[in-house]
C-alpha cells in the first residue's frame, strides 16, 4: 500500500516537471517570437479514438510536427489497421485499444488526452468515457447532436476535472487570426456584411454523413458550421437572430434524412449582418468575404487544411487596391493540438472551449427551426466578446 502511494506521488510529481518544461516553452515562445518544442517525452501524450480520413491523413501526421503534443495511443474497432498503423507510427500493441476495451485507457499513464475523430453521434459517449477514465478531451466538431448532449459533456468534465477543447481549427490559423484582428481593429472601417461559403460534394448515400442519427443532419453541422463559427470568431459576437432555408434534390437517395443545401442570416448586435449557404451538391468551394467601410477582405479558399490565400481591395480615390497578404504557413492540427497541449500543462480554459461547442450547437438548432418553421428565430441577445472563448493561441512565428 505504502509502495504504491509513494509510486503514485513520484509519478505526479514527474507529471508536475513534465507539464512546466511545457509552459517554460511556451513563455520562451511569447517572449522571443520563435517556437520551442520540448523533447518528445515530455508532450502530452494523446490517444487517437477513430482511425478514419481525417485521423490516418491530417491527424496523425500532424502529431509529429507538434511542439508539445505526442502519439501514445491508438482506438479503433478495426483490429487489423490498428495494428497496422500502431507499426508505423511505433506504439505499443499494449496501447491499442477498442469501442469496447476503451475505458482500460484509466490504466495508461502515458495517455493524457483524447482525441474524438469519429461519426458526430458518438462523440458524446466517447468524451463521457474518457473524462470518467480520467483523460482530457479534445473532440471534433460538430461537437455533438443536440444541445442536450453538449451540456452533458462538460458536465462530465467538470466533474472529472479534466479539460474538454472543440478541435476549430480555424481558429488557431494565422491568416484567419489576422483576419479576426482587422474585423475587431477595424483596419477597414467598420464591418457592415459578411459573406461565407461551404460547400463540397457527397457522393455516397450509404456514408455516415447523410444518415441522421450518426450526423445529427447534413451540410449544416458537418461544413455549414465552418460558416458559422469563424464568422463568430470573426466578430467575438454572438447572433441575435437567424433565418434559415433548407433544400434536397428530391429523389436523391443522398438527401433522403439530412438536407443538401441551407441558405442562412444571422444578425449581430453591433449591426454587422451575415450571409450563409452551405451545400452537400457542389463542387468544392470554402470561402468568405469580410465587407468593411473602407474595403474588403477575406479567404478564399479560407476552410481547408492547406494552401489559404487571404486577398483584400481597397480604393484610393479612383484606383482600386488589390493585396495578397502572405505569411508562413503551418499545420492547422499541430496547432490546434499543441494549443490544447498547453491549455492541460498550464491549466488554462482552451480557446475553442466546450462551452464554444454548445454554443454552435445552440444556433444550429435555432437555424433548423427558423428551416421547419418558416420563420426568423430571436436568439437571447448576449452583450460583450469572446463569451465562451479561453486563453488566447500563441501568435503563429
Ligand atoms: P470517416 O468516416 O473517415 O472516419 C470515421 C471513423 O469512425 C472510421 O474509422 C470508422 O470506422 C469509425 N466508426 C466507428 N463507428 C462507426 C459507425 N457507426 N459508422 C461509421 N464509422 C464508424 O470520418 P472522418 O471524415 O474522419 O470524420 C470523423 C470526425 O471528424 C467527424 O466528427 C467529422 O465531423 C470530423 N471532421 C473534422 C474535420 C476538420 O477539418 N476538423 C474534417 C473532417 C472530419
Amino acid at each position: 500500500m505504502r509502495e504504491s502511494i509513494e509510486y503514485d506521488l513520484l509519478k505526479s510529481k514527474e507529471k508536475a516537471l513534465q507539464y512546466n518544461e511545457i509552459c517554460h516553452a511556451v513563455e520562451q515562445h511569447k517572449k522571443e517570437q520563435k517556437s520551442s518544442a520540448v523533447h518528445p517525452t515530455k508532450r502530452i501524450g494523446y490517444a487517437v479514438v477513430g482511425l478514419g480520413k481525417l485521423s490516418l491523413e491530417q491527424i496523425l501526421p500532424a502529431l509529429s510536427t507538434c511542439n508539445y503534443s505526442r502519439l501514445t495511443a491508438l482506438v479503433s474497432g478495426d483490429a487489423d489497421k490498428a495494428r497496422k498503423v500502431a507499426s508505423q507510427y511505433g506504439i505499443a500493441e499494449s496501447s491499442v485499444y477498442n469501442y469496447q476495451n476503451f475505458d482500460e485507457i484509466i490504466n495508461n499513464k502515458d495517455i493524457d488526452a483524447v482525441y474524438i475523430v469519429l461519426p458526430n453521434s458518438m462523440h458524446h459517449e466517447f468524451t463521457i468515457r474518457a473524462a470518467k477514465a480520467g483523460k482530457h478531451v479534445l473532440c471534433e466538431k460538430p461537437m455533438a447532436n443536440s444541445v442536450q448532449e453538449c451540456e452533458e459533456m462538460i458536465k462530465a468534465c467538470k466533474e472529472a476535472g479534466r479539460k474538454l477543447m472543440i478541435a476549430y481549427r480555424i481558429q488557431y490559423e494565422g491568416y484567419n487570426a489576422l483576419a479576426k484582428q482587422w474585423t475587431r481593429d477595424e483596419k477597414f472601417g467598420k464591418v457592415k456584411v459578411i459573406e461565407a461559403y461551404n460547400g463540397q460534394s457527397i457522393p455516397d448515400a450509404n456514408h455516415w454523413r447523410v444518415k441522421k442519427n450518426l450526423a445529427g443532419g447534413g451540410a449544416l453541422p458537418d461544413i455549414g458550421i465552418y460558416c458559422l463559427n469563424t464568422i463568430r470568431f470573426l466578430l467575438g459576437e454572438e447572433p441575435t437572430s437567424v433565418f434559415a432555408t433548407t433544400y434536397s434534390t428530391p429523389h436523391d437517395a443522398r438527401f433522403k434524412e439530412v438536407e443538401e443545401s441551407m441558405l442562412f442570416q444571422m444578425t449581430f448586435p453591433s449591426g454587422t449582418l451575415a450571409m450563409c449557404s452551405t451545400s452537400y451538391g457542389t463542387q468544392a468551394s470554402r470561402n468568405y468575404r469580410v465587407y468593411a467601410e473602407k474595403g474588403n477582405y477575406g479567404l478564399d479558399p479560407a476552410f481547408s487544411y492547406s494552401g489559404l490565400k487571404m486577398h483584400t481591395v481597397t480604393q484610393d480615390g479612383q484606383i482600386e487596391l488589390k493585396q495578397m497578404p502572405t505569411m508562413v504557413e503551418q499545420n492547422q492540427f499541430a496547432l490546434e493540438m499543441d494549443h490544447f497541449s498547453e491549455s492541460i500543462a498550464c491549466g488554462k480554459q482552451p480557446y475553442t472551449a466546450g462551452e464554444e461547442g454548445l454554443q454552435d450547437m445552440r444556433i444550429i438548432e435555432a437555424l433548423y427551426q427558423s428551416a421547419y418553421e418558416k420563420r426568423m428565430i430571436k436568439l437571447e441577445h448576449l452583450n460583450g466578446k469572446d463569451l465562451f472563448r479561453g486563453h488566447e493561441p500563441l501568435k503563429n512565428v
